[in-house]
C-alpha cells in the first residue's frame, strides 16, 4: 500500500500488517526484516514509514477505568478523540493533549507530545502511570517511571525505536465542563509576546500565533490564547460543521504573497484584547481538526513541519535570527506557532526543554531543504534541538548535537533490539 506521514512526503510503498491481539505479534515479528509502528499516522515526516509496518488500526479497545482515580486503561490504537467522545461527558479530559485528537494513544507516548500547558504539566508521559511493551524478540515487559525505568524513559519519546506499545494505564483529569476560558491578546513583537508569556504563566494553557513574516519593529507579532477549565457550562460539545479540502491545492497557490496577506488579514481581525470568553473546548485545542485532509492544501509535492525549540536564556536572540532569516528568505509559513515550555523531563529523546518552542510549516519546493540547513545551524549555535515527530530532513549530526542523552538510548535499543527488528525510515537516516 502506499503510505505517508501527515506531511504527505516521501509518500512510499508499504507492506502493513494489522492486529487485534497481541498474540498475532510474536508471528508477525518472526518475519524477517524490519518493522515500525504506524498508528494514525499523524507525524509530519518519517518517523511511523518503513517498507513493513505494523498498524494499531484494530487494536483499539477501551479495557477499564476506575471513576475514583480517573485512570483508564486502553490499547494503544485507541484515539484521543475516542476517549474524549466517551469520558469527557462523564466529567474527564485528558491531562495532556496536543493540537489534534486525531493521534492515538500509542503515538502520544512514543512522541511524548506536549500540549498548550507543557510549563504547567509536562508531556503526556506524565500521566502515563504503565504500559506493557512487546520487545524486539516477542516478549511482553511492563514498564512504569519505577519497573523497567530505562525503558520506560527510552521509550516515551523513542519514537517506536524500542517496542510496540501494547496496553497503556493513563490519568486523565476531572473537569466541570467541556468549554475553556478563553483570553486573547494581540502583542506587537517578539519582546512583548515573550513578555507576555511570563506574565500570564499562571494560566494553565497558553500558546500564540505568531506572524513569521512581519520585519523590523513587528517581528515576531502575535496573538496569544490563554485558556483555562471553565467551571460551568454544558458537559456535551456542542456538534462541529465539518469542513473539508476536497483535492489538492494547486501550485502556486501558497507563496510569500498569499502567506503575507493571510497574516496581516489573520493578526488584524483579532481585537487587541479579549478576556475570559467561554469556549468549547473542541476550537480551542483542536482548531484545524474539522477541516479533513486540510494537508492538501500544501499540494501534491506535500509538507513539512519544523519545529524547534531553544533554551530560555537563549530565545529571544535565537528566534531572532530565525525570524529575521525567514522574512528575508520568503518562505511564509502561516501555521507559526509559538509556545513556552516548562522544565525538560528524564526522557532519552523527549523534545521539550525549558524555553521557547517555534514549530512552522512549510510547503517542500527545492530550496527548502537547503535553507532549513541554515536554519539547523543557527538552533544548535543557540542549545535548542528539532522535535522528531515533525522531522523529515534532520541530518544525523544535527540529531546527535541536540540529544545529548542518545547514548542513553541507544544503550537501551543495544539491551533490547540488538538486531534492530524496529526501525523506521527516520532511524535509519539519523543513524540511531
Ligand atoms: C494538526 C496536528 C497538530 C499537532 N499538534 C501537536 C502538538 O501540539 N504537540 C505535539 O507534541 N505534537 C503535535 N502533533 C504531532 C502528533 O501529536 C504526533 O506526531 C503523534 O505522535 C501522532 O500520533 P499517531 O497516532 O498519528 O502516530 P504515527 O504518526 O502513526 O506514529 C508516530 C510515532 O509513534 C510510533 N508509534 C505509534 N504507535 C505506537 C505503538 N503502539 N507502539 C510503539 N510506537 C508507536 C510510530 O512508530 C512513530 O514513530 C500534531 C500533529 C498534527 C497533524
Amino acid at each position: 500500500m502506499k503510505l505517508s506521514g501527515w506531511g504527505r512526503y516521501p509518500l512510499i510503498n508499504a507492506k502493513a500488517v494489522s492486529f487485534e491481539s497481541e498474540a498475532e505479534l510474536p508471528a508477525v515479528l518472526s518475519v524477517a526484516g524490519e518493522w515500525i509502528v504506524h498508528a494514525k499516522g499523524r507525524s509530519y515526516g518519517d518517523s511511523a514509514l518503513n517498507q513493513q509496518v505494523i498498524t494499531t488500526r484494530r487494536y483499539n479497545k477501551i479495557i477499564a477505568f476506575d471513576p475514583q482515580q480517573g485512570v483508564v486503561e486502553c490499547e494503544s490504537g485507541v484515539s484521543l478523540a475516542e476517549l474524549i467522545d466517551v469520558f469527557l461527558p462523564r466529567g474527564w479530559f485528558l491531562m495532556v493533549t496536543p493540537g489534534t485528537k486525531l493521534i492515538s494513544v500509542g503515538g502520544a507516548i512514543a512522541a511524548d507530545v506536549h500540549g498548550k500547558n507543557h510549563h504547567s504539566a509536562g508531556c503526556f508521559s506524565s500521566c502515563v502511570l504503565s504500559f506493557q511493551l512487546m520487545s524486539a524478540d516477542g516478549r511482553i515487559v511492563h514498564c512504569s517511571p519505577t519497573e523497567n525505568r530505562e525503558l520506560f524513559l527510552a521509550t516515551c519519546g523513542g519514537m517506536g525505536l524500542t517496542g510496540i506499545i501494547l496496553t497503556v494505564r493513563l490519568k486523565l483529569q476531572p473537569v466541570k465542563s467541556a468549554y475553556i476560558r478563553e483570553t486573547i491578546l494581540r502583542c506587537r513583537n517578539l519582546e512583548e509576546v515573550c513578555g507576555a508569556f511570563e506574565q500570564h504563566r499562571a494560566f494553565t494553557y497558553s500558546v500564540a500565533w505568531i506572524d513569521c513574516l512581519a520585519q523590523g519593529s513587528q517581528m515576531g507579532r502575535s496573538i496569544l490564547m490563554l485558556g483555562e477549565n471553565a467551571e460551568t457550562g454544558p458537559r456535551q460539545l456542542p456538534p462541529v460543521r465539518r469542513l473539508s479540502v476536497p483535492v489538492n491545492f494547486p501550485r502556486g497557490c501558497l507563496n510569500r504573497y498569499t502567506v503575507r496577506l493571510f497574516n496581516r488579514i489573520y493578526y488584524g481581525s483579532h481585537p487587541a484584547f479579549v478576556e475570559n470568553r467561554l469556549v468549547p473546548l473542541e476550537p480551542f485545542f483542536y482548531p484545524l481538526d474539522r477541516i479533513d485532509n486540510w494537508n492538501r492544501m500544501y499540494g501534491a509535492s506535500g509538507f513539512t513541519q519544523y519545529q524547534l525549540v531553544l533554551p530560555k536564556a537563549a530565545s529571544f536572540a535565537g528566534l531572532t535570527k530565525i525570524l529575521d532569516r525567514i522574512g528575508k528568505a520568503g518562505f511564509g509559513s502561516f501555521l507559526a506557532v509559538l509556545k513556552l515550555f516548562g522544565p525538560e523531563n528524564d526522557n532519552y529523546l523527549s523534545f521539550p526543554m525549558e524555553g521557547y518552542t517555534l514549530a512552522l510549516d512549510f510547503k517542500i519546493e527545492r530550496p527548502l531543504f537547503a535553507f532549513l540547513d541554515e536554519l539547523d545551524r543557527i538552533v544548535l549555535d543557540h542549545g535548542g534541538r528539532l522535535y522528531l515527530t515533525k522531522d523529515v530532513r534532520m541530518p544525523a549530526q544535527v540529531f546527535r548535537e541536540g540529544y545529548p542523552r542518545l547514548h542513553l538510548f541507544a544503550a537501551v535499543r543495544d539491551k533490547w533490539d540488538k538486531q534492530r527488528k524496529f526501525n523506521s525510515l527516520q532511524s535509519k537516516r539519523l543513524g540511531v
